[in-house]
């Protein structure tokens, strides 16, 4: 049912190495049982007191000695007759011929031998060594992405192998474009002769650059299951490591690899992550990262783009911007692919492709469905498709049906159904009303977008929602449909003015949206006749003078206060739209709060019919 696995699972990938277990990992092991075993196994040994020789023939004069044990010609140790100590050693200061003769004289059992267990000595001295060298190779091992002791250095990327669930363009819905420009690497990739014949040159660097969900990933492995080649995938943030020059020496040995298996594509995913602009690093560590950026340029001009490497680099980022130019110039990754937002029809294709995952129900409007996802990724939607099969499980229905394409939704956009809050009664009817009010403007106003539904459910923070369903996608707007928008905003407001004579603080986000909006069509848009099309406060990039920020000011006290004066007449006059309206109306406000106490949920349809709306 699930419709959005993870890339890794519809991808299982090969590991290139085997992961045999690592000899040193043995040794390692072997000698720290040893030092375990010593510790444990070690005969108990008495501890020996070294005395100095003359306390030593004073023992000897006073018959106190019980044996001796000669080590060599100048170490004897022995143990005393009373004891104390029990055990001890002695350096013998000059060669005495003599001593031995003296030993046996007085009855003293003498033996030789050597020094007390002198391998447990050396081990015990070798113990902080073994256990630094150990500490070492643990964090090497466990140390962040790299996969096995001493292999800093070696590249994680990962080769896919597809077993037969390949990617291709036809998995990737809308994109033209993007799609377009691809097909000539795809063409260069499947037979590089026809394109060097002619001495044309094939750009090995192709920068994917689109908004985070977008489908760039997507788009990545789909040229590479086109162009039927091998693929290596890594992330930019995998170069990225603690140890200077780990970073710089994965890029090293990723495009090694790439140059094995030419033709292929190496993807490196997430750009930003090492090709930030050198210089502007932030904080700590960055010097690291632009080691990295000056490996993966050298690497690139390596690069012969004729036949010989047929090995094309592509590499996603949202963040165009804050690329180091060097790596934009040419020769580099000189042609961008924009991978955009999907339109309407677009998001209509990418609903499609993903329901096919799941059971659908017969009467699924697709055309609805993305038209109610507006600014929604290819992400977004994958999600929304998920969470509504999610949805139909949890009923243990048999199909997914419109009202749980509906349910996902209204979750995604505005959180939970919180269908167990406790509301009291009087609660519920202003949130009615006030909803109410939302909705029946949409029916009154001449440059507003159909409503989709109302309802008095609460979702995340909101007691209710009335939500609107454009026809289709708009890039700009017109003056009218924003000052409709406005006057929609204030219809919460105005509808709970009317009937309670006071209203709640359930208007605060339609009070903001409003005020924001007037504000830019007053300060950016240009739309208000006395300021006149003139951009007004700017948020420019901060100015550094010296040390300090400096935040420039385009415009004069006197203006500020033009400025708000002009925002506030606009929302005055909307508001007082929104009143009018509703007071016109007020019968058909009523009776929709009542259905909407009933009923909870009502589509357009639904206000249309019960209202005599044409
Ligand atoms: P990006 O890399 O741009 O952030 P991804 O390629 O990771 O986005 O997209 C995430 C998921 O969204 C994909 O795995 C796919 O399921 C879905 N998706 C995004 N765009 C599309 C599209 N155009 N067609 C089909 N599915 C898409
Ligand atoms: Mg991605
Ligand atoms: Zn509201």
């Amino acid at each position: 049912m699930a419709n959005n696995e993870k890339p890794r699972q519809k991808f299982p990938l090969k590991p290139r190495k085997n992961n045999k277990s690592n000899p040193l990992a043995l040794v390692f092991f072997v000698i720290i049982s040893i030092f375990f075993a010593s510790f444990f196994l070690r005969p108990s040994t008495p501890a020996v007191q070294t005395i100095p020789y003359s306390t030593f023939t004073h023992f000897l004069d006073q018959k106190n000695i019980l044996k001796v044990k000669i080590i060599d010609d100048r170490t004897i140790e022995g143990s005393l007759k009373d004891g104390t100590p029990l055990l001890f050693r002695t350096f013998i200061p000059y060669q005495d011929s003599t001593l031995l003769a003296k030993l046996m004289e007085n009855d003293i059992a003498v033996e030789g031998g050597s020094a007390n267990n002198p391998f447990w000595r050396i081990l015990l001295e070798l113990v902080p060594w073994i256990i630094g060298f150990g500490f070492i190779y643990y964090m090497m091992r466990s140390a962040p992405g790299s996969g096995k002791a001493f292999q800093f250095g070696k590249s994680k990327a990962k080769k896919y192998e597809d077993n037969g669930k390949k990617i291709t363009f036809a998995d990737v819905a809308g994109q033209k474009d993007a799609k377009y420009e691809l097909e000539e690497v795809v063409a260069f990739l499947k037979d590089p002769e026809r394109f060097t014949r002619m001495g044309a040159k094939i750009p090995k660097g192709v920068l994917l650059v689109g908004m985070p969900g977008t489908g760039k990933t997507l788009m990545a492995r789909a040229v590479a299951g086109e162009a039927n080649v091998a693929y290596f995938h890594m992330s930019g943030s995998d170069f990225v490591e603690m140890f200077v020059g780990v970073g710089a020496s994965r890029v090293r040995d990723l495009f090694e690899q790439g140059r094995k298996n030419a033709p292929c594509i190496i993807f490196i995913d997430e750009l930003d992550a090492v090709g930030r602009t050198r210089g502007a690093g932030y904080g700590g560590g960055h010097d690291e990262r632009e080691q990295t950026l000056n490996q993966l340029l050298v690497e690139m001009d390596g690069f012969d783009a004729g036949a010989k490497d047929s090995v094309i680099i592509l590499a996603a980022t949202n963040r165009p911007d804050v690329l180091d130019p060097a790596l934009l110039r040419p020769g580099r990754f000189d042609r961008q692919v924009v991978v955009a937002m999907p339109d309407v029809k677009e998001r209509e294709q990418i609903f499609r492709i993903h329901a096919k995952k799941v059971q659908l129900a017969n009467e699924i409007d697709f055309d609805k469905l993305a038209r109610a996802a507006p600014g929604m990724s290819g992400a977004e939607i994958a999600n929304l498709v998920n969470e509504a099969a999610l949805f139909a499980a949890r009923r243990q229905g048999d199909t997914v049906t419109m009202g749980d394409f509906e349910e996902a939704r209204d979750k995604i956009v505005m959180g939970v159904a919180r269908t167990s809050l406790a509301i009291s009664e009087k609660e519920r009817k202003m949130t009615a009303i006030h909803e109410s009010g939302h909705a029946l403007l949409h029916y009154y106003l001449e440059n507003a977008d159909p409503l989709h539904k109302v309802t008095i459910v609460p979702h995340g923070r909101a007691l209710g929602m009335a939500m609107s369903l454009p026809e289709s996608d708009s890039y700009s707007r017109t003056k009218g449909w924003i000052e409709d928008r406005i006057v929609i905003c204030y219809g919460g407001w105005a509808a709970e003015m009317l009937l309670y004579k006071e209203t709640t603080t359930g208007t605060k986000q339609d009070i903001q949206q409003a005020t924001e909006m007037a504000r830019h069509m007053v300060c950016e848009w240009g739309m208000d006749e006395d300021m006149g099309p003139v951009a007004y406060g700017q948020e420019d990039e901060p100015i550094f003078v010296g040390r300090e920020i400096a935040r420039h000011k385009d415009y004069s006290e006197e203006t500020a206060k033009n400025l708000d004066a002009a925002v506030k007449k606009i929302l005055d006059r909307t508001k007082e739209r929104a009143q009018a309206i509703l007071v016109e109306h007020q019968t058909e406000l009523e009776k929709l709060a009542d259905e909407l106490m009933t009923k909870e949920t009502l589509s357009d349809e639904d206000v249309k019919a019960l209202l005599n709306i044409k």
